[in-house]
């Protein structure tokens, strides 16, 4: 299983489009890593997780082919995660669609999708596959475990995930904050070959030990050493930190002076890790 980081920001992205803070100043200067569109990720060629609003230009860089997207899989219905007007396009009198997509998400997902773009999945030629967490679906030669997430409220409805594909397991656990006990106890279950892991609060030091909703880096730390506690990873399994706000001063020299010493990778635009 190949994952590539389309993105690597929070909500706003990095730099923020309308910000003039000193991070986001410095970001235009510097470009490069400090450059970071909405969080989404690339499954192989075939699976996108989540599709925000830079998805096209997402897939431009890095060479995907919609007409061979099979799924594209929902962490929630927040506005970086999922861009309804794309989907519009689907419609017959816009494009000669020839093969259908499955969405797999909540029910706030699905509902977002229908409700904004004006047509049911159907019209769209889109499957819907509702999700909620605990739930386990195999798709083909992926399989999915749901986790709830700690954010949207702790509602439920914004989800992390397992993949799993040729025996590999990667863990994407992206806006959430600290978990309730019963994911610790359904993730102890699992051996992951990757972890992916929330950051959004980056290195500020007010928000170093954030962990509702979000988290900030001490508690991303925090997160990685429990599930090497819980046997989920080993001290070789590669961790990474991803989903980062400027309000975090997330510039990547900053992130990584701080997550390297405690050998976890900072996420970036365009890294790959091949499980
Ligand atoms: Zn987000
Ligand atoms: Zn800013
Ligand atoms: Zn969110």
């Amino acid at each position: 299983m190949k994952v590539t980081l389309m993105g690597s920001a929070a909500a706003e992205a990095v730099p923020a489009l309308w910000c003039d803070c000193d991070v986001c100043r410095q970001a235009r200067r510097n470009g490069g890593k400090d450059i970071r569109m909405r969080t989404s990720y690339l499954i192989d060629r075939d699976t996108m997780v989540d599709f925000g609003p830079d998805a096209f230009s997402q897939t431009l860089r890095y060479g995907v082919d919609w007409t061979q997207l099979r799924r594209i899989v929902f962490t929630h219905a927040h506005e970086d995660h999922l861009n309804p007007v794309e989907f519009m396009w689907r419609e017959p009198s816009y494009s000669r669609v020839t093969s259908r997509v499955k969405i797999i998400g909540s029910p706030r997902v699905l509902a977002r999708l229908e409700r904004e773009t004006g047509h049911t999945c159907n019209e769209l030629q889109l499957d819907p596959v509702p999700v909620g967490p605990g739930d386990r679906l195999d798709d083909g030669d992926l399989s999915l475990l749901c986790l709830k997430a700690n954010h949207e409220d702790n509602s439920g409805q914004a989800l992390n995930f397992v993949l799993s594909r040729g025996g590999k397991n990667l863990l994407i656990a992206n806006d959430t904050g600290w978990w309730d006990e019963e994911v610790w106890q359904q993730i102890a279950s699992c051996r992951l070959d990757a972890a992916i892991i929330d950051a959004t609060m980056g290195v500020a030091t007010k928000y170093l030990d954030w962990r509702n909703g979000h988290m900030g880096a001490r508690t991303t730390t925090a997160f990685r050493d429990k599930l090497l506690q819980l046997g989920a990873i080993t001290p070789a399994t590669p961790v990474c930190a991803n989903h980062f706000s400027h309000n975090g001063e997330a510039l990547h020299h900053r992130l990584e002076d701080f997550f390297a010493p405690h050998r976890i990778m900072v996420g970036y635009d365009g890294m790959t890790l091949t499980l």
